[in-house]
């Protein structure tokens, strides 16, 4: 495909491809890195009608149908709601919490081991499920999000205020369409990690000068440690996905769609399909939030294991980076599509939450096991991208390609920061993680710069790793 580009400048390129232009966010080293492929893709969903816009980041990568780093939005009226688009792991996103703790209270690497070890007791990593939570109701908790978590575990009020939301609201009639035995599959998923390049991470912080006062406002400050999650709506949303992909696939085929991808499903919004998707999709939206919560709950009961029974750990924030929202932009509902993007609202912005409604929120993006990660905010000027950044450094290369080019040694060394200090890690064998290293992901400095260049975002504080627990 020849590639002609309209330049915007500010990092803003527009693609005008066959089935409509596709607008990228990235700084020109990132945007020349693209393959061709993630344009075919963006060309191949551009087929989907109506389609009110269209963008990557430049975390932008090859996903299943829909590239992963996609911004995808539909008027509610007339438009369409995909499965591709919303991604595998519904739900999937970041939480930060912070600490009173400093980084050199746990520069001592035994103080980081007994933590690892504390942590791994009350949170189960991989694909292990979670024992301890047999009081809660997996049908209450996808019904109400937070708010159907015993009262045990959502007895701190600001762990339900400092949220994207703590309840989805949805038709619970639709319930009735769920795909069968999910819930026997998703039993004691609540509080676990789940596999791949889901993690706990131990981090400290480093303000941004420019975020000074605004670093304060939120809680932050220099050296401060933090614990960042990354996880989703385990087996819920992966069956509910499953689930779909074949119901699309069969509707389309029904009223004769075709797309070259058979992988992109997508339905109107109005219809039966897109219907029951969308209200389903908000119960594993509710799992998500939820999960991740009862994670965070668990590093408490760790933290306050090695630190002191008295020990809070409040909520930063938490959001999501796979999902489709009922938005009002542009003096129209729109449903916009987040597949592997972050929003991230200005300040004043009247969709924050209220607790960050004059600051605008924390928008939280992981960069690697190894290398910083980042606290932004959105800026007014991200209106142009329906208020999308990146979700992360985005993948660079595949599992596959990943182990054959980078070796153990090489992987170890990137783990060693500064002389004698080093991020701890979870597993014993570096081998079983190799897919998961710093040299898979895409250089996340590259990509935060073309961020803040595209005037989308501001960086208000860095994120160093100290303690890295995957899945
Ligand atoms: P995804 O949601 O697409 O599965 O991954 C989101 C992002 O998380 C990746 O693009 C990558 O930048 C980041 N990431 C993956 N593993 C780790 C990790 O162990 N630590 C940190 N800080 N970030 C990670
Ligand atoms: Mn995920
Ligand atoms: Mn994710």
């Amino acid at each position: 495909m020849e590639l002609k580009p309209i330049t915007h400048g500010n990092n803003h390129y527009e693609m005008p491809l066959e089935h409509g232009n596709l607008h990228v966010f990235a700084n020109a080293e990132v945007f020349q890195s693209f393959e061709d492929k993630v344009f075919e893709m963006a060309d191949n969903n551009l087929r989907i009608p109506r389609g009110k816009h269209m963008s990557y980041t430049p975390d932008a990568h090859v996903g299943i149908g829909t590239c992963i780093g996609t911004t995808a939005v539909w008027g509610m009226i007339d438009g369409f709601v995909s499965p591709s688009i919303v991604g595998v792991d519904i739900g999937c996103g970041m939480r930060v919490h912070t600490t009173t703790l400093h980084k050199k209270d746990i520069q001592d690497k035994e103080i980081r081991r007994t933590l690892i070890k504390a942590i791994e007791k009350y949170v189960p990593t991989n694909e292990r499920t979670n024992t301890n939570y047999a009081d809660i109701d997996i049908m209450q908790v996808v019904k109400y999000g937070l708010k159907g978590l015993p009262e045990l575990y959502r007895s701190n009020e600001q762990w339900l205020t400092h949220v994207e939301e703590s309840t989805f609201k949805f038709d619970h009639a639709y319930l009735e369409n769920l795909p069968p035995k999910i819930q026997k599959y998703a039993h004691g998923q609540l509080g676990s990690l789940g596999g791949g390049n889901h993690f706990i991470e131990i981090q400290y912080l480093e303000i941004a000068e420019a975020h000074k006062d605004l670093a304060a406002k939120w809680g932050l400050f220099d050296g401060q440690v933090v614990v960042m999650i990354h996880s989703g709506s385990r087996a819920w949303g992966a069956r509910l996905g499953q689930e779909f992909t074949k119901v699309f696939r069969a509707v389309m085929q029904s009223w004769g769609v075709e797309n070259p991808d058979r992988n992109l499903l997508y339905a109107p919004i109005e219809s039966r399909e897109g219907q029951t998707y969308l209200h389903l999709m908000y119960s594993a939206l509710n799992f998500a939030v939820s999960n991740r919560h009862m994670i965070a709950y668990g590093v408490q009961e760790a933290f306050r294991e090695v630190f002191g029974a008295e020990t809070e750990l409040p909520v930063l924030y938490d959001l999501m980076h796979n999902y489709a929202l009922k938005e009002f932009h542009r003096n129209q509902p729109m449903l916009v599509h987040r597949k592997g993007a972050t929003r991230a609202l200005p300040p004043g912005h009247f969709l924050n939450t209220a607790a960050y409604k004059e600051t605008g929120h924390p928008a939280l993006i992981p960069g690697s096991m190894g290398t910083s990660s980042y606290i932004m905010v959105g800026k007014d000027e991200g209106a142009k991208n329906f208020y999308s950044i990146c979700h992360g450094a985005g993948r660079a290369r595949s599992r596959k390609a990943t182990k054959e080019l980078v070796t153990v040694d090489q992987f170890a060394q990137s783990l060693k920061v500064g002389t004698d200090e080093e991020i701890l890690v979870n597993h014993r064998s570096l081998q079983t993680i190799l897919d998961e290293c710093p040299q898979a992901y895409k250089d996340v400095d590259q990509i935060i710069d073309s961020v803040v260049g595209a005037e989308l975002a501001d960086v208000v504080a860095t994120c160093k790793p100290m303690v890295a627990i995957k899945g």
